[in-house]
Order: C-alpha cells, then structure tokens, then sequence
C-alpha cells in the first residue's frame, strides 16, 4: 500500500457552475500530486443523467486552467485508466454488481419509496436511527415483492456488529460500526439482469478508484459518512483500501453553513468581476491551512512546495468574501503593470470602444495606457474596478455622481473653476508632476479656503466624481484641451440650478 504510486483525483459531478468550495478540493488535490511527483486526475461523476449537464464539464476545465491547476489525466486529455467520464462506465459497475449479487453480498431490494418512507418515520418515532430494517434480505419477502413487478434495486449486504476503522490523512482515527450504517442502495435497475440501470455514487466511486489506481481519496467532510460504506465495499470485492483525507468544512463568516446569502460564490463570478487566478488560488488555500505569513503573495509552486497534508486543520474554516477581496487587492497593486494592462484591454474595449485616449496628451499611446493602469489601480481593488476608475479618461462627458455636483454647487466653486479655467496652461498638464505642481499653485493661490474647498470642485470637473485617481495623473492623462472642456462644462454645471 505505502509504495504504491501517489495518484489522487478530483471528481465533481457537473451539475453547477465551480465554486470556492469545490475548488479548495481540486487545490489541495493539485497540491498533494505535485508535492508528491504524484498524478492528478479529473473524473466526471455524471451518473445522474438529469442533473448532468456538458457545459458544466466545460466549465471546470476553463476554471481549472484558470486557475492553474494542471491535470494529468482525465476526460479531455485520456491517459491509461480511462475512460473517466462514469457515464461511460456503466458496463463495469453493472459487472461488479453482477458479482457481489452472484457472491451473496448484495441482494434484490423491492421495496417502494413510500414504504421506505414510513419505516424511516416509524424509526424515528420511536427513537430509533433510521436505517433500512433489511426487510428484503429475506428471499421469500423478496420473491413475493418481484411478482407484483416492481423495479429491483441491489442493496450491499452490511456485516453485522463489526467496527470499521481507519486513520484519516487530516483527522486521525475514526471509527464507525457497520450496524449504524443499513443495507445501503449501490444499484437501480430495471431487471434482474441489470439492464438499463445506474450504479450509485458509493460503488461507482469504488469501482473507480480501484480501476483508476487511486492511492489518496481527498475530498470533503461532508463524504466523512460515505467512507465507512466504501471501505466495506472494497473488503467485499477484494481490493486494496485506499488512504482518506477528509477536508474541512467551509463556513460562513457568521458560522452557518456556506449559502446563498454569501451571493454568487462561483469561479465563473469571481472571473467575471474581474479576480487574479493567483489571489483566489492563495485565498482558498487557507481554507483549512496556515500555508505561512503573507499569504496572499504566495504562488503555486509556494503552496507545492509547503504543502503538507499533516498540517492542514480538521476544524471548519470560514469562507469570507471580504478577505478574499482583500487578497484580489493586494495582488493587484503587486501585479506586473503590463499583465494587468492585457487584462484590462478587452474590458475598457468593451465598455468604452477604445483602451486608448492619448490624442491631444504628451503621452504615446503604450505609455498613456501604461500610466492609466497604474494610476486606475491605486484605488482598485478589482479589474472591473479598474474599468469604473479608468471611466473619467474615456468619456466625452464626465458624468457627476451626487457628491460631485454638492460640491459645485459651493459658494466658491465658480470661483476656483474659473481661475482654474483662465491659468491652466497648456506645459501644466504634459505631465503628472507637471499637473501636480500647477495644483499646488492653485491651492496657495485660494490660500484662505481649505484644500477641499480648491481641489473637490476641480476634480469634481475633471472626473465627475470625488474619489478616484491621483489628481496631477488625470489632468495629464486628459490633457490640455479637454480638461478646459471639463472645466468649462463645470462653470455651466455650477451656474444652473
Ligand atoms: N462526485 C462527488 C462530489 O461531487 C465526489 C465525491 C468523492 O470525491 O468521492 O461530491
């Protein structure tokens, strides 16, 4: 067992979009493949027919690359264990079940899903933990229920008063005894032979482990119950146990379980509002691990690197949106300015028509662009943030948000605006510092009002709005002509009311 080659797997099934919770499993999988030299590999559990839709396996794979987090086999690429997508696996688990009935370990089970239904609720009514009473075990019980021809389902036949134990890679030992657990549903069919049915997720996700070599099983607590089922599964067909490792639970900030009050919590969202890979990579891994300080600067050849499935904590860890906000940010201001420009491009193309507005500035275009980039970021804390605090350089009109225009109406605005208008030159905007300088003049000029009063009004005209971007960048990244333009609209804007 110990030497055996490390192989791991992430098997969703694609039935929705990716989201953090989903990806913290394929991470810590990436990581304990590459840590090891081992093999990472994608499986589709798509026995579900109805839920399972193509366009969510496409999107996993353009998540994952996303992201960064190669695969060495799996649906798409092939590799020597396939194939991995379970729908297409059907004839081996119909084998296997084949076999286990044949072995006298699994049995025909008749009963209907009401009568299933008033067992659970007699049980619980009397206090009892509701599992299935192994009614049909008995083959006169189960002859008699065929005839009134009711579709079969094959149940695994549980051993009775035995202690299933196992050490988990993540919490140590855990136990379970078989007698909690029921005769537990692996197969529905339509006959006895199996035709035209579905395995269940306990043994196609045994059958496939075993078939696919897998060494390391790595997924969620919420699996944890599955476990003790699959581990009698492997015993009854013979084949090596695997090593488990069961993953955390992911919270809310206030401690309730992850849900839809956290918004839309998927990989998809997250690209779209405009996330680095590399900030949501880093944040997600310390869902449930410490990987070092500064962690939002840390890369995946970092995390590899640290990785170490023996530290990662067994208690539930808090997904916070805001922090991982906050990661997005700071690996954004670290971001290497042309990467972040190549982001940008399409947004502001599509927003605004153009990446570009250098006519009528001392700027070349690359250098105009290179200089909205870092001026947009300073205050970003996303690329589509970037998108809103580029808008000022695009518009033909600045647009006044409510504050803006409370501050043009101010006695002293049409004061400023208009001594702004008469002195700005055109050498006063060729370059930031040049800008800067003029602004300083400008404010010593009004030396009896305060510094809001001068420059909230003057970047109220230049931006429509009172936060954004260093004030000497906008001037010069506007230039000459059209921030007389603004000033003037300003002095109109002023005037009316
Ligand atoms: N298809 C299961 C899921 O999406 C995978 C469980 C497992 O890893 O065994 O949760």
């Amino acid at each position: 067992m110990s030497n055996r080659p490390i192989r791991v797997r992430y098997a969703p099934s694609p039935t929705g979009e990716q989201h953090i919770g989903g990806i913290r499993t394929a991470l810590f999988n990436y990581l304990y493949a590459r840590k090891a030299g081992g093999a990472f590999i994608i499986r589709i559990e798509d026995t579900d027919v109805a839920r399972s839709r193509p366009e969510y396996e496409r999107s996993l794979y353009r998540d994952l690359e996303w992201l960064g987090l190669d695969w060495d086999e799996g649906p798409d690429k092939g590799g020597p264990y396939g194939p991995y997508r379970q729908s297409e696996r059907a004839e081996l688990y119909r084998q296997v079940v084949l076999r286990l009935l044949e072995e006298g370990k699994a049995y025909f089970c008749y009963c209907s899903p009401q009568e299933l239904q008033a067992e659970r609720e007699r049980a619980i009514a009397e206090g009892r933990p509701p599992r299935y009473s192994g009614r049909c075990r008995d083959p006169k019980v189960r002859e008699q229920l065929a005839k009134e021809g009711r579709p079969p389902a094959v149940r695994f036949l549980v051993p009775e008063g035995e202690r299933i134990v196992f050490r988990d890679l993540i919490r140590g030992e855990v136990s379970f005894l078989s007698d909690d657990l029921g005769d537990f549903v692996i197969y529905r069919a339509e006959d006895t032979e199996l035709h035209g049915g579905r395995a269940l997720y306990n043994l196609a996700a045994v059958v496939d482990d075993h078939a696919m070599g897998i060494s390391d099983v790595l997924r969620g607590e919420e699996h944890l119950p599955n476990t003790p089922r699959q581990i009698l599964l492997y015993r009854a067909l013979g084949y090596p146990v695997p090593r488990f490792g069961h993953l955390s639970l992911i919270l809310s900030p206030d401690g309730s379980k992850m849900s839809k009050r956290l918004g839309d919590i998927s990989i998809a969202h997250y690209r779209e509002e405009g996330y680095l890979p590399e900030a949501i990579v880093a944040y997600v891994a310390t869902l449930g691990w410490a990987p070092g300080r500064k962690a939002e600067r840390l890369n995946l050849e970092d995390l590899v690197e640290r990785f170490d499935i023996r530290r990662l904590s067994a208690n539930p860890s808090i997904f916070d949106p805001q922090r991982l906000l906050w990661f997005n940010k700071r690996r954004l201001q670290r971001e290497d300015p042309r990467r972040l420009g190549e982001l940008l491009r399409p947004r502001l193309e599509e927003a605004f028509g153009s990446w570009e507005r250098s006519a009528g500035t001392a700027y070349g275009p690359e250098d105009w662009y290179q200089a909205l980039v870092l001026a947009a970021r300073e205050e970003a804390a996303t690329v589509k943030e970037m998108v809103a605090l580029s808008e000022f350089a695009f518009v033909e009109q600045v647009h006044f948000t409510p504050e803006a225009l409370k501050a043009l109406k101010e006695e002293t605005a049409p004061l400023v605006l208009q001594h702004c208008y008469d002195t700005l030159g055109e050498e006063d905007v060729l370059s930031p510092e040049a800008a800067s300088a003029y602004f300083h003049r400008l404010r010593e000029h009004f030396a009896e009002l305060g510094g809001r009063e001068v420059m909230f009004p003057v970047r109220a005209a230049l931006t429509g709005s009172l936060r954004g971007p260093n004030l000497g960048v906008v001037a010069a990244l506007l230039g000459f002509a059209r921030c007389r333009t603004r000033l003037q609209a300003a002095l109109h804007e002023c005037a009316s009311s």
